[in-house]
């Protein structure tokens, strides 16, 4: 008989094959990126039931077949993220954290801090505000870029290495902030509740509740270097990022 296997993961991608299948893609914590054949998924939405669908975490088992992907035998359902009629803009964000994900995880890779990361941000999507995502987007950024371990440390100044608590400004992407001691009355200064919002989600991945920042010249430049950081990591832009950018460009 061929060795079956035990994968317990979330849901990051479904894509239909042929008449019938479908390859589902997971990202894993002890295994990283995977991707299974569920045979037959597409003609019987019994056959796997809830346990393959987007968004989801899973408990799985799998065969190592002859062909070159392992096949879905069993599959049940732990926890469904937005499976309550959510709304397109968590719909929106969470297409995107799964996108980052699937960008991120390496097949064979344990990769426990990326999938703490990628359950807490579909749980925050979950929480989300229609008409508020800027906020929760980049605290999900941040997370992201601190499970890949590119997040510089924003609680000490770049320059002096005393604590960013008074605000700072931020400059240079990859270096983080200059406190407010070695760069007094500089435009665009980052203000101390920002700070802390970026402090603690560079902490605490995309942990809710994430209040809601004010639109400022001072959000825009924190987005602006994160979008920088994010460069470095993600190759190509994502499609998901593109849709998310539309519908923030109504946000206040
Ligand atoms: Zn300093």
């Amino acid at each position: 008989m061929p060795p079956r296997h035990r994968l317990d993961g979330i849901v990051i991608r479904q894509q239909p094959i042929a008449e019938a299948d479908i390859i589902v893609s997971l990202v894993s914590a002890d295994q990283g990126r995977v991707d299974v054949l569920a045979r037959g998924a597409r003609k019987s939405s019994k056959r796997f039931a809830g346990g393959i669908a987007l968004f989801s975490e899973i408990s799985a088992v799998t065969e190592q077949g002859r062909g070159h992907l392992p096949t879905l035998l069993e599959s049940s359902l732990d926890t469904a993220f937005l499976h309550l009629t959510p709304t397109y803009g968590q719909l929106a964000l969470a297409s995107y954290v799964v996108e980052m994900a699937a960008c991120a995880s390496q097949p064979s890779h344990a990769d426990p801090g990326l999938y703490a990361w990628l359950r807490d941000s579909l749980a925050l999507c979950e929480t989300v505000d229609e008409h508020a995502l800027r906020t929760p987007r980049l605290a999900i950024e941040i997370g992201f870029l601190q499970a890949l371990g590119v997040c510089p440390d924003l609680q000490s100044c770049s320059q002096c290495g005393q604590d960013t608590a008074s605000g700072g400004t931020w400059q240079d992407a990859d270096a983080g902030l200059v406190c407010t001691r070695c760069l007094p009355a500089v435009p665009d200064t980052l203000p101390p509740a920002l700070v802390r919002a970026l402090v603690l989600w560079s902490l605490a991945p995309a942990e809710p509740p994430v209040d809601r920042l004010p639109a400022s010249p001072a959000l825009r430049v924190a987005e602006k270097r994160v979008a920088v950081l994010l460069g470095h990591v993600l190759s190509n832009p994502l499609r998901s990022a593109a849709a998310l950018h539309d519908l923030l460009r109504f946000e206040a």
